[in-house]
């Protein structure tokens, strides 16, 4: 089981891929690839986190995502750089270092990498007034994001499973720089299993899911707007990030954009149990 500290970190299954990189390196192939793998092994990754007050090392943490051009645009490393990623971390825990981390009930808020690589593949499909759904929002990070980027006229909305985290996500959001958009309503967080997506608001012209499906929910694909984007890990123990498309005529398409570990998104039950 992953207990919070990736030293002690022995179950395979559990988390997606930072923690994968820095336990065995040499699975080179594991997610952004060499971005990736750079950014994991650089010393410069310490050093400039831990320097400076909290938003300098946001802006840190931002601009050496852009420096290996994991956030190549100018929307995406503004939303990072507004949205302090500090206020959506467990307390004590380091919040600007490029891994995973515990948030309790077996979930982790995905790395900072992670989530700028999200937040690239669905940007074009995040523009104001645009409606987007995070599955298994957890800290309600990526959904603030999406909130800042779609902005008042849009719709931003977060589903998770685990009434606890749905409740401290709600908390983190209403210190963030997204707060006035949850207090307006453009930005919301529900109760509810991800899977059957969130029908209220479809369709989404971007669907992001943070938890790994044994395969794609049908409900997800229904809920997609024909030219809408949606970007979800695919796999059990071996998992690609999928870039899932639908045309203006409905049909679908399919890539994998590359290898990934998330946990599974699965029941609350199971969840609870440790999978
Ligand atoms: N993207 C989030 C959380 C990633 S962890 C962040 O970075 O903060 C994956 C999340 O998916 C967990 O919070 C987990 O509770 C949730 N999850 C797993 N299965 C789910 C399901 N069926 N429905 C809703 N949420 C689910």
């Amino acid at each position: 089981m992953f207990n919070g500290d990736f030293q002690t970190y022995t179950c395979p299954v559990a988390l997606d891929p930072q923690i994968q990189l820095i336990a065995t390196p040499k699975v080179e192939a594991m997610h952004d690839e060499k971005s990736t793998m750079r950014i994991s092994s650089s010393s410069l990754l310490t050093e400039r986190y831990w320097a400076g007050s909290g938003v300098n090392k946001n802006k840190a943490m931002v601009e050496h995502l852009e420096h290996y051009g994991v956030i190549k645009s100018k929307k995406v490393a503004e939303v990072m750089g507004t949205i302090d990623r500090a206020l959506f971390v467990p307390d004590g825990t380091p919040a600007y270092v490029d891994t995973p981390m515990a948030i309790g009930y077996n979930a982790t808020i995905s790395a900072p990498h992670m989530h700028a690589t999200c937040l690239q593949l669905l940007a074009e499909n995040l523009q104001p007034g645009m409606h987007a759904l995070d599955v298994g929002s957890g800290t309600g990070y990526l959904t603030a994001c999406f909130a800042l980027m779609v902005g008042p006229q849009g719709r931003a909305v977060g589903v998770e499973h685990i009434p606890e985290l749905v409740t401290s996500s709600i908390k983190n959001i209403e210190k963030s720089a997204a707060a006035p958009l949850l207090k307006e309503g453009s930005l919301s967080v529900h109760v509810g299993d991800g899977r059957d997506g969130w029908p209220e608001f479809a369709p989404y012209d971007a669907i992001h899911v943070g938890a790994a499906a044994p395969e794609i929910p049908q409900p997800l694909i229904d809920q997609l707007k024909p030219g809408g984007r949606m970007v979800i890990p695919v796999g059990n123990m071996f998992q690609d990030l999928k870039v899932v498309e639908k045309s203006r005529d409905g049909s679908i398409s399919v890539r994998s954009e590359t290898s990934v570990r998330y946990v599974p998104l699965t029941s609350r039950d199971a969840q609870l149990r440790g999978y």
